[in-house]
């Protein structure tokens, strides 16, 4: 069953808001069903849901709004095209077919692979551009709509640059249709922070999103109270939600809310391993949280210096005795491996780091949960290189025997996934035939190789990594900070090793 907390609109404009990967995923997406409550609350707009596992028959469509969060999501695209009958390239479609264009962070990131697909595409921070986008092709033929698109910040056609858009936070983005149906069932997640002003220089989420934004405290509490007219499951949503000023005090409010005989299960992501404080975790406690995560990044002190995120061994310990201490039963301890010039003395950091942990809190449930790094447009990383999955393999088999040894639980993220994302992220518009070639050869990883074969396209430097000097293929895309402000800091964390 959904729940609406809007008045939805309608029109004869058809607008087909696809998200490439089921109703589960998209209808716990908050970017996405952002968008679609914009669309079916505009006048003239008949928005339509659209997931791979639920397209709803229509005669005709005007325009298909894409959104895609993870660098794999292009196979649920060409599912969606290849279920309505439309061809994947945009130059095989003509006046007849609908407009067809994506946003989400991989866009904002690099579209370049992209292009070969999409009429345009939307760069940066979707809610000011998409509504604009909205107006322009509700009164406009495909032609002459693409000429005005071309003049709007943050929109990307094919092979002319796009000045990446930032929008300042204003009205607080919460579920707006809550769904029994979705992964967080019947849950309302409010933003309440936008992207980390700590530039970790592996980290997207913080360099796609810079400054640093929040919303008002007021506006936050507003929310919360609507939310809690349909649901009692509210969730707070942000890559730093506790850098809020007042972080505290919308903890408080929900506890005092708890206090009063509300109940309400609070969910945090994860918690910010140098901030956690005895009084949030009791109030996630008392929000029915048993388990979060904080995240250590990389291996030992030296290699989280270098990644910027300057986090100390004792922060870390420090980290879990609040959280045992304070009601959580466990912790996930999230950290990556294959860092630039991470060597075997790091990853022995990781066995010394789980023998501490271990030993002061017996009882308490650990497991560390790796993924390799991989290396991503827009970051100070972006020119770096892809460490070999044959060590990477030696690394992981070491850390899985000997956190067993000692009584640790342990999770690993794909490698061979790890490498294709790589070679997605980094990819430019040569790699259209190739993606094509995995979605018609089966999508797993087989049909990845045979589509290498079979298409042929350059990937060495997308593994290798580029020189500092030389053109990007997401170039194209004007982001903040610059590139001479990446390649500096580049350059400042290389001298910290
Ligand atoms: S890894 Fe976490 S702390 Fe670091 S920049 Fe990203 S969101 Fe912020």
């Amino acid at each position: 069953m959904e729940k609406f907390l809007y008045t939805p609109n309608t029109g004869n404009y058809n607008l087909l808001m696809a998200y490439p990967a089921p109703e589960s995923f998209a209808m716990a997406s908050l970017g996405y069903l952002w968008l679609y409550r914009e669309a079916d609350m505009r006048d003239g707009i008949n928005a339509i849901r659209a997931y791979t596992d639920n397209i709803p028959s229509i005669r005709s469509i005007n325009a298909i709004a894409f959104s895609m969060s993870f660098d794999f999501d292009f196979i649920g695209v060409f599912n969606i095209l290849e279920k309505l009958d439309i061809p994947f390239y945009s130059n095989s479609r003509d006046e007849s077919h609908p407009l067809i264009f994506a946003g989400g962070p991989v866009i904002t990131t690099n579209p370049r692979p992209y292009e070969k697909f999409f009429d345009f595409m939307i760069a940066g921070d979707g809610e000011n551009t998409f509504t604009r986008v909205l107006d322009i092709l509700k009164s406009n033929n495909k032609k002459h709509a693409l000429e005005l698109l071309a003049d709007v910040d943050g929109i990307y056609i094919p092979q002319k640059s796009v000045k990446k858009y930032t929008a300042k936070l204003d009205n607080v983005i919460y579920t707006p249709i809550l769904s029994d149906k979705s992964y967080f069932k019947d849950t309302f997640i409010i933003e309440i922070a936008r992207g980390c002003m700590n530039r970790c220089a592996f980290c997207t989420a913080s360099y796609i999103n810079l400054p640093f934004r929040y919303y008002e405290y007021e506006k936050i509490i507003d929310a919360i109270e609507l939310g809690l007219n349909y649901t009692n499951k509210i969730a707070l949503l942000g890559a730093q939600i506790s850098a809020h000023p007042q972080f505290e005090n919308i903890m408080e409010y929900i506890e005092q809310k708890i206090d009063s005989g509300i109940n309400i299960e609070l969910g945090i992501s994860s918690l910010r391993t140098d901030s956690v404080t005895p009084k949030m975790v009791q109030i996630l406690v008392k929000g029915g949280q048993k388990h979060s995560t904080i995240a250590i990044e990389a291996a030992s002190e030296r290699l989280r210096k270098f990644i910027n995120k300057n986090l100390k061994e004792e922060q870390i310990l420090n980290a879990v005795k609040i959280a045992r201490e304070n009601g959580l039963k466990g912790l996930k301890i999230y950290s990556m491996i294959g860092i630039p010039n991470e060597t075997d003395d790091d990853i022995q950091e990781f066995l010394n780091l789980a023998k501490k942990i271990k030993a002061e809190n017996k009882g308490f449930s650990i497991e560390f949960s790796f993924s390799t790094f991989v290396p991503k447009p827009q970051t100070p990383f972006q020119w770096a290189k892809r460490e070999e999955s044959k060590t990477l393999e030696k690394k992981q088999k070491f850390l899985e025997k000997e956190l067993a040894k000692i009584g640790v639980k342990s999770k690993f993220s794909s490698i061979k996934w790890d490498y294709w994302q790589t070679i997605l992220s980094r990819g430019d518009e040569n790699l259209a035939e190739f993606l094509t070639a995995v979605y018609k050869n089966g999508e797993n990883i087989g049909a990845y190789k045979k589509a290498l074969k079979e298409t042929k396209p350059d990937i060495f430097k997308a593994i290798n990594g580029f020189e500092l000097q030389e053109a990007l293929p997401w170039d194209i895309v004007e982001n903040y900070p610059p590139k001479n402000l990446l390649i500096n800091e580049y350059k400042r964390l290389l001298s910290r090793i």
